[in-house]
């Protein structure tokens, strides 16, 4: 639904030559409908249209295919932008180093315990986890048995009490067994709570964390600006964790905490399994929100093989009624220049399922390429010269064969029908077809 919306703001602005306030205005209107869905906060949905309002006015379309895609492409950037850019990595200096993590219950501060510890010990670490959740005796259980899932130490003295001195001790604890890294799990409740602020306080005053990291369930949708801002204002933190990515949230959660913490995105933990976590893509992630798909990549490739004047070229060519082979022939080369057409199309958003039936093969193209490349000029302005003998010469010339040929220049006069007839449409309406 997302995508499909943003399409139809984006029909509007295809095939125009400048972003006037106008355009810019109806599309920026859909995109903020499309961020709300998203679940990104409204107050950060307001500060991106803004900040892209500024960006867009006025703004030329240069080589872009379109100025939809010049769209898309500077709304990907905002979002870019303001999910943090490049992927933070920790910094850890500490002997033993400090992670703390923090986050209200269920956010998957446990789970994300055992997967730091993996992918640190991976990088040749010595990591301990250390039990500080000690609400429910299966807190601790869950951090034991996830030790022992990625082989590393824990540190878990008691299943009650308080916390903060199981925390203090932990460091000591670390060195006598010869740990490196040491993190912590606190405990969380179902929803912002003083005593738990101040718990998860204390323990961060008490062991005075490297990396102290909030981790939020990528499905809390709008609450995530106010449990953010509980949690920076309450514990504080130096980066976030953002958990079941895997899930089909689209991921505003992200853009919100960032933008209103202004700390850094640092991992995505995407399953239940202990290698399912990585470092945070800013990029992957915009396209997420704005549930595009691959549409980037797909813009990137036009830009650098498809020039504003073979665009115009090609368009003259649709206006004036003409299509000829030889249009025929550089409109494939260009699409040809943009990679296996399947993938191509694949990246288009809504094209994906019209097309996954339908099959687009290279080789043959490249066949239909051999064979107007085989027709001598006039024969490519005008196929209705080509007789039977000059058929037989083309299919040897381009190494295919008679019927061949013909399907192709039967094919290629019902395409060149279609194209008068929409630009004979086009005309009396007063309007340009779209694309090319
Ligand atoms: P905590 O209360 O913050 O410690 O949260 P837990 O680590 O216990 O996680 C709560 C639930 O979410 C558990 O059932 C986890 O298996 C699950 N969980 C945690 N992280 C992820 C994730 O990235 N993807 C999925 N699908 N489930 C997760
Ligand atoms: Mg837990």
């Amino acid at each position: 639904a997302l995508s499909s919306k943003l399409e139809i703001a984006l029909d509007r602005v295809r095939g125009r030559g400048r972003l006037d306030a106008a355009t810019v205005d109806a599309t920026l209107k859909e995109i903020r409908l499309a961020l709300l869905e998203a679940d990104v906060n409204f107050k950060v949905v307001k500060g991106i249209v803004e900040r892209l309002r500024e960006r867009l006015v006025g703004e030329e379309v240069a080589k872009a295919l379109n100025p939809a895609q010049q769209v898309v492409k500077a709304v990907s950037q905002e979002l870019e932008r303001a999910l943090g850019g490049e992927s933070a990595g920790l910094a850890l200096t500490g002997k033993p180093a400090v992670i703390m993590l923090a986050g209200l219950q269920g956010s998957g501060k446990t789970t994300a315990a055992g997967k730091l510890a993996k992918l640190l010990k991976s990088k040749g670490r010595h990591p301990m986890l250390v039990a500080c959740d000690l609400q429910r005796p299966a807190a601790v259980q869950q951090l034991k048995v996830n030790a022992e899932r990625v082989g590393v130490h824990v540190y878990a003295p008691v299943t009650a009490g308080d916390p903060v001195p199981v925390a203090r001790e932990s460091i000591a604890k670390a060195r006598e067994s010869g740990c490196d890294v040491v993190i912590v799990d606190t405990a969380g409740r179902l929803h912002v709570d003083e005593e738990l602020m101040g718990q998860a306080a204390a323990i961060r005053e008490a062991v005075q964390p490297d990396e102290t990291l909030f981790v939020i369930d990528a499905m809390i949708g709008q609450e995530a600006v106010n449990v953010a801002r509980a949690f920076l204002d309450g514990v504080g933190f130096d980066g976030v964790i953002l958990s079941k990515l895997d899930g089909d949230a689209r991921g505003g959660a992200a853009l919100s905490v960032r933008e209103v913490t202004g700390k850094p995105i640092k991992f995505a933990s995407i399953g239940e399994k202990m290698e399912d976590f990585e470092a945070f893509h800013p990029d992957r992630m915009a396209s997420r929100i704005l549930g595009m798909g691959d549409v980037m990549t797909l813009i990137e490739k036009a830009e650098a093989t498809y020039s504003e004047e073979e665009a115009q070229k090609a368009e003259t060519a649709l206006m004036s009624g003409e299509f000829t082979l030889e249009d025929f022939l550089e409109q494939m080369q260009m699409l040809k220049r943009m990679g296996p057409l399947q993938g191509l199309l694949g990246m288009m958003p809504g094209m994906g399922k019209q097309l996954k039936d339908v099959d687009v093969d290279d080789k043959q193209v490249a066949r239909v390429e051999a064979i107007i490349r085989s027709m001598t000029p006039k024969e490519r302005r005008e196929p209705k010269i080509l007789n039977g003998r000059r058929r037989k010469r083309i299919a040897a010339g381009s190494g295919t064969t008679v019927p061949e040929v013909n399907r192709l220049v039967k094919q290629f006069a019902e395409v060149q029908k279609i194209m008068k007839s929409a630009s004979k449409m086009a005309g009396m309406q007063g309007t340009k077809p779209k694309g090319v």
